[in-house]
């Protein structure tokens, strides 16, 4: 089966007015960095440069931080619950109307499927929001005690995957908490962080409760060292994990640190073969495989590999790559020429080690940055495309006999952030899920996020959960 012809269905970006430099977010107003320097983002599609944004040095920093401090001790902790709360859904209802906008701004600047930033990124964006906004007068009964305290400034370092969403799940706690934020979006997607910070002056959120800097790696360090911050939360690679867990070690500072992956997606040999390839579809294709929980390694069961195998082929040959604003688009843009680089790294690598490569006839663009969905068979355990974060459209498939083989290879893994599970018996389901080491796991599902839902890593995932009342107490003195 081929792939049907569309005609391209493009949404169009007029609705996106983007201005061709942006300051700093500090103190409720865009001001100009102190040392003048930018940097200019681009459609990963296409090399369009789209704007020029500021780079904050550490003196641009300290100012977003003593402005986040004003803002926490002169006016966000002392607002009753109720209050935070109004603001939080004033938040929400914004993020929504301006959904299309958000939308395609986050396609643009990211490269992912505008299908996959309509209806999935903002609309949790906004779910964040509202779920976090009626928390915000409930935190007496969340489990910490009568009368639960805010932390203070937290300092938040997001990476570029999902950077709306990213940004939603770090903020909307903190604010409802009672604390104050300075956040440093990814230097490849700072946009829509930007855009966020209109929202909050258009919500009239009292200056300094919200800062944004933006940067590279250097404006990301000088945050999270910051003397004058109180909690740390970090989402991207395990090695900048590190290095931020060990920079705050000596600090009172409280910190979660939510990291990289190397998720099995286990299909069984009673699972709906079918759904099944949805799901291994869904679990490492959705967003370019640029997903810390992405299903990169499949297990299957031997005895059916090769239906599995050969359906899988055939789902593959339907997606269409392209134009990340075309409604019909599947697979969109990698993000950075540097992803791009680590992505063909490795695969280059899997086949040197003996992995036998596979892609679906697909045109790639000429321009951008582009990389087709990949499988490879014959993957040992050995083989560095099992074992490290490829973080691209490239699945390894191994295979095992028994759930006992199935369980030993899912935790055969540094990290341990999230699992699949599929087949049609529920008590295999429950004796998996109890022994696979991952933060999530899903049972005939994969990729399935809410914010009441607690989200977080084992090992070298990560530490702290967000989302839910457990994601709660990471923004709390208790
Ligand atoms: P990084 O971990 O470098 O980036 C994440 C965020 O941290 C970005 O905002 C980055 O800024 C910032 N940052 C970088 N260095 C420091 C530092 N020393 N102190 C504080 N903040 C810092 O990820 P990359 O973008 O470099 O991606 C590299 C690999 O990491 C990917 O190939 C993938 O394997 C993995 N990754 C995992 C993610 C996950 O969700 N688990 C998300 C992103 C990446 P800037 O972007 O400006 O450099």
């Amino acid at each position: 089966m081929g792939k049907f012809e569309y005609a391209p269905a493009p949404e169009s970006r007029d609705i996106v007015s983007l201005r061709e430099s942006y300051g700093l977010f500090i103190g409720g107003e865009f001001t100009p960095g102190v040392d003048d320097r930018a940097f200019k983002t681009i459609s990963p599609a296409t090399e369009e440069i789209l704007a020029e944004v500021t780079e904050a040095g550490p003196a641009d920093v300290d100012r977003a931080v003593s402005a986040a401090r004003q803002a926490y001790e002169h006016t966000w902790s002392r607002l009753p619950g109720k209050e935070r709360a109004k603001y939080l859904f004033r938040i929400a209802r914004i993020v929504q109307e301006k959904a299309r906008e958000l939308a395609v701004l986050e396609s643009l600047d990211n490269g992912k499927p505008i299908r996959e930033s309509r209806d999935v990124d903002i609309p949790l964006v906004a779910a964040h929001f509202f779920y976090h906004a009626g928390w915000a007068d409930k935190l007496e009964y969340a489990g910490y005690g009568p009368a639960p305290r805010p932390l203070g400034v937290a300092g938040q370092v997001i990476p570029w995957n999902f950077p709306l969403l990213m940004l939603a799940w770090k903020i909307a706690p903190a604010l409802a908490c009672g604390n104050t934020v300075v956040l440093k979006p990814a230097e490849t997607t700072p946009l829509t962080a930007l855009a966020f910070a209109e929202i909050c002056q258009q919500a009239d959120l009292p200056p300094g409760v919200v800062n944004i800097v933006t940067g590279a790696g250097e404006t990301g360090r000088a945050l999270v060292t910051h003397p004058g911050i109180d909690k740390v939360a970090f989402t991207g690679s395990t090695e900048v994990g590190k290095e931020i867990a060990r920079a705050c070690a000596p600090s009172r500072k409280k910190l979660t640190l939510e990291l990289g992956g190397k998720a099995a997606n286990i299909v069984f040999e009673d699972a709906p073969v079918d759904q099944a390839v949805e799901g291994i579809v869904n679990g490492i294709f959705f967003n370019q495989g640029h997903v810390c929980c992405a299903g990169s390694r499949l297990l299957v069961q031997e005895s059916v590999h090769a239906e599995v195998l050969a359906a899988l082929r055939r789902r593959l040959e339907t997606l269409r790559l392209g134009d990340p604003l075309d409604k019909n688009t599947d697979v969109g843009a990698i993000n950075s020429a540097a992803q791009l680089a680590k992505i063909r790294e490795l695969s280059e690598v899997g086949e040197a080690e003996g992995a036998q490569r596979w892609s679906p006839p697909c045109e790639l663009p000429v321009k951008g940055f582009w990389f087709p969905p990949t499988v490879f068979t014959g993957v040992s355990q050995a083989h560095r495309i099992a074992r490290e974060e490829i973080f691209g459209p490239v699945l390894s498939v191994l295979t095992f006999r028994t759930p006992a083989e199935a369980v030993e290879k899912a935790n055969n893994t540094p990290y341990g952030l999230s699992a699949g599970v599929w087949t049609e018996k529920g008590s295999l389901i429950l004796w998996m899920a109890s022994r696979l080491r991952a933060g999530v796991v899903w049972a005939n599902t994969f990729n399935k996020f809410d914010p009441a839902s607690p989200f977080g890593g084992y090992k070298e995932s990560g530490y702290g959960r967000e989302g839910g009342r457990h994601g709660l107490e990471a923004y709390l003195d208790v």
